[in-house]
This record gives C-alpha cells, structure tokens and sequence, in this order.
C-alpha cells in the first residue's frame, strides 16, 4: 500500500538527503500550490513538494519511494483539467519546473532535445528564433510544460492539421515506477525494433514513470493565416460549413463556441463582439495562404455557405491584432467561466458523427437540465466538443455536482452509443476514472492495468490516477 499519512521525520530527512531543503518544500503555502492542477474541486493533501534538478535525483527519489511504500504525483505546469497533478492522500508531488533548459538543438534532424520543466510557450519561441515551427498549441501555453503536454498527449487548436503531441516526440528518456532509466527511440524516424515503448509513456498520465528528457520534431513554419469568424443559425450547419471549407482550403484550425459562450468571454475580455449580429453558434476558422488564390477561395467559399443558409454572417481579420482578438474570443473561455466553477466535459466522436452527436445531446440537455446555462466549445474539426455546465445561482456546490453526475449519465450514453471517447484531450486522472469502462473495455483496461504493475510494481507512480 502507498503511504496514506504525512512522511515520518526519517523519511523527510532522506528526502533532505537527495534534494536539500531548498529543493523539498513542507510549509503549507508550497503543498497547497503544488499539490493541484486546475481543477479546484479535489480536496488535497501532498505531504512535500520537491524539485528534482537531473535524471539521477528522480532514480534516488523512485528508490527512496518504493523502500518506503511513498506516493509520487509528477507535477508540470499543473494546468491539467483531469486532477491528473493532484495529491489527495500524502504523495510526495515532483515538480518539474527547475528542470527547464534546451538542451540541444539538431539543425540537421529538425530536433531539439528539452528537460520535461521547458514550458510549451518557451519551445514554440526557441522554434520560432531557429526559423522553425513546434505546431502544438492550445490557450495554457504559457503555463502548461512539455512533460506534462508529454504525459497528456496534449491536443489543442491545431490538430486537425498538425496532429497530437505524439506526433511530435522523436525520443524520451523516462524513470520507470521500478527506478529504470530507459531511452525510448533515440530521436530514430524509422525504428522497426517491436514495441514503441515512447508511446506507451506518452499520455501514460504519470502512472507508469517520469519523462525526464524529451526529443521534439519542429517543422517549418506556415505561410501567412488568415482568421476568419463564422455566424452559423443552428448546429446542424456547423459540420456542413466544414466539409465546404476543407474541401476547398488548407485549413490549419476549425473551432466552435455558443453565442453563451461569445457573451461570457466577451464581458470578461472586454472585446467587441466580431459580428454585427448574435447567431446560435461561431466558427473561428484558420486557413494558410498556400497561394495567392487562397484569398479569393476564402470568399467564394463563404459565399456558397451563405447562399446555403448554413451561415448568416462572417468577418475576416484584417491585420495581425485582429486575429489575436477573434483567437482570444476562442481561447478564452475557459479562462472566463472559470469563475462559474464550470461542471466540464471533453468528449470526442468521429468527425461524421458530429452532427448526430450535436443534435442528440443538445436536444437531451434542453430536455432534461432546461434550468442549466450550457458553455458549448471546441475543437470540432477533430469531432472534439468542450461542454461545461455554469452552476445557477442558488444551487448548492453538492446539489449542482449531484445533478451534473446525472446529466454524464445522459452525455455518456450518447457517446457509448456513437462510439466516442469520454476523453478526448484532457486525460482521465481522477475526473472520468470511474467512468473509465464507458469507453474503453474491460480487456483494454485489464491490460493497461498488468502493463502499469510491469512499469510501477509497486503502484507508486501517480496512485488513484486513470484508475483506482
Ligand atoms: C485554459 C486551458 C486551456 C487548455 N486547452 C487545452 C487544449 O486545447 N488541449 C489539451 O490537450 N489540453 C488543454 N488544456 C489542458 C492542459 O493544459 C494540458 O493537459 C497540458 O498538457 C497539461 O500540461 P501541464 O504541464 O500543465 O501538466 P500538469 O497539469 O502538471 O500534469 C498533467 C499530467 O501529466 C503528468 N506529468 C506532468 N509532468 C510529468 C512528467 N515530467 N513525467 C510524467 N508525468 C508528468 C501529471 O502527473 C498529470 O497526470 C487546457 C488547460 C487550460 C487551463
């Protein structure tokens, strides 16, 4: 069993003995800070925060853990939406922030070699310097760290035409819960040797070991985008707007929010609205300028979606602080519900099975949750739907999540029903662990639950996360 109850003094004294006091934190300000991600409804409880500065310290720790039966929670830029980086029960949380250079660039494989600590922000910059291009980006930018993008196979805004994280990772180096270092893949692009270990490490949620040193492709950059924002009159349009677009354009980004959504982030950002009039629903839609027929293809398109009914207005950006505005109306939302304390979903379906989806569950939460403000959002370009409910005024914390667990009943069922996923980018953790069956099998779960025991086999690598 993992420890359940605050470290004993000789075992703080040999956590001293690795990280010296600087780098093992104990005072109540530190456990708090370190011991969540952002999900703030999970009661936490870590009982040290310490800071590893090199691969050596993180075998030293995994020793000390599995000797002395200890929890560890690796932690990133804790912007997590899983509770993946949270500490309920006396784990020791490994930050991961002092283990932040670039440690090679390699003009010649296109690759850069990083500690996990290198916040994605900084690595989409060091790209940009070199004249290269690290595609994977979503709005925690800023914060979030590459381990922890690692260990989500994080998504974002850009997938549809630049893919996941994974796609992305030439090699790692990882701590397994056994105290192995192993290097996975070497930076290799074609590397036919058996079992890809790298992509079992990668979205493994910190439950199998620490990724401690990472290799990341780049690519070149794109030509210039032009951002464009869609108003659409119902939701059986927003897929139809996209097959239209893909068909005729290289699109880098399609993404979608409600007109709850545009008024929330609005009024907290202060930007104007992009449109002259409201609509049911928005698309912001990147496009590259591959050619100089790209322009002309952008409004012909948008006028055969007109001449359709499927959009009702439209407005491109017209310079560079324009499109950072129309990108923040999307990418901040989650900022500005945040303090709605939203109930939130990430779910996924197929791409055809979008507008089924759409309209099953738009139809089941009017139905069922009439009184509920819905915050509809996402990356559906890749079938990938953020839906959040706003707690109404007057409804205790304990009733709204008692009614929210009901309407997953509703939600998961239409996406066992259509074959989704009941996470699509922001992991399992402890948010959808109970839930975990409703998509993946009890074979599937059997068998990620022996291959967890031959990383971790003493089950101290990020307890209680993915399942219990
Ligand atoms: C405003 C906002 C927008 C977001 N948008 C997106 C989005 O578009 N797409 C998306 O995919 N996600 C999104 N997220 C979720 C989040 O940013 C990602 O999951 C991100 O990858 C988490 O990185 P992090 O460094 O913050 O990890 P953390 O939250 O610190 O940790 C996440 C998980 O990784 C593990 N971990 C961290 N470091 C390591 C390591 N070195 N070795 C092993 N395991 C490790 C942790 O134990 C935990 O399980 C968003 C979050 C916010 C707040």
């Amino acid at each position: 069993m993992i420890r359940m109850a605050l470290l004993s003094e000789s075992t703080l004294q040999k956590l001293y003995s690795i990280f010296s006091k600087d780098r093992c934190l104990i005072d109540p300000a530190s456990l708090e800070h370190y011991g969540r991600d952002w999900t703030k409804h999970f009661k936490t409880d870590p009982s040290a925060i310490v800071f590893p500065m090199t691969t050596d310290d993180v075998v030293s720790l995994v020793k000390l853990a599995r000797s002395e039966k200890l929890g560890l929670v690796p932690s990133g830029g804790r912007t997590g939406l899983s509770g993946g980086a949270c500490a309920l029960n006396g784990e020791v949380v490994v930050s991961f922030e002092k283990m932040n250079r670039v440690l090679e660039y390699n003009e010649m494989d296109r690759t850069v070699r990083i500690e996990p600590g290198v916040v994605t922000e900084t690595l989409q910059n060091f790209a940009k310097d070199k004249g290269a291009y690290y595609p994977v980006d979503f709005a925690a930018r800023g914060s979030s760290q590459m381990g922890g993008n690692i260990a989500t196979n994080a998504g974002g805004v850009k997938v549809l035409r630049y893919g996941l994280t994974r796609d992305w990772i030439a090699s790692l180096k990882v701590v397994t819960g056994a105290g192995d270092v192993l290097e996975l893949n070497k930076g290799l692009v074609k590397n036919a040797t058996g079992l890809d270990l790298r992509h079992l490490m990668i979205g493994s949620e910190g439950t199998l070991g620490f990724v401690t040193e990472a290799t990341v492709r780049l690519t070149s950059p794109p030509k210039p985008l032009t951002v464009l924002i869609l108003g659409v009159p119902d939701l059986a349009s927003v897929m139809k707007v996209f097959a239209q677009f893909r068909a005729k354009l290289p699109l880098t980004a399609f993404e979608f929010f409600s007109d709850v959504a545009l008024k929330i982030v609005t009024s907290h950002t202060h930007l104007p609205k992009p449109l002259s009039q409201d609509c049911e629903s928005y698309l912001l839609i990147e496009v590259e300028n591959t050619d100089d027929s790209t322009e002309a293809e952008i409004l012909e398109t948008f006028e055969a979606c007109v001449g359709a009914g499927w959009v009702t207005d439209g407005a491109i950006a017209s310079s560079d602080a324009q499109a950072r505005d129309f990108w923040r109306l999307r990418e901040d939302i989650s900022e500005a519900t945040s303090p709605f304390k939203p109930y939130k979903n990430d779910v996924s379906v197929t791409v055809s099975k979008v507008p089924e989806f759409l309209a099953l569950t738009d139809a089941a939460l009017k139905k069922g949750y009439p009184d509920f403000q819905v915050v509809w959002f996402g990356h559906i370009g890749d079938g990938n739907m953020h839906i959040n409910i706003l707690k109404p005024e007057g409804l205790g914390d304990d009733q709204f999540l008692k009614r929210c667990k009901g309407v997953n009943e509703v939600l998961f069922e239409i996406i066992e029903r259509l074959e989704g996923s009941i996470s699509a980018e922001h992991g399992v953790g402890l948010v959808k662990r109970d839930d975990l069956l409703r998509t993946r099998s009890l074979e599937e779960v059997t068998l990620m639950k022996a291959v967890k025991s031959m990383f971790d086999p003493d089950g101290i690598m990020n307890p209680g996360k993915i399942f219990s």
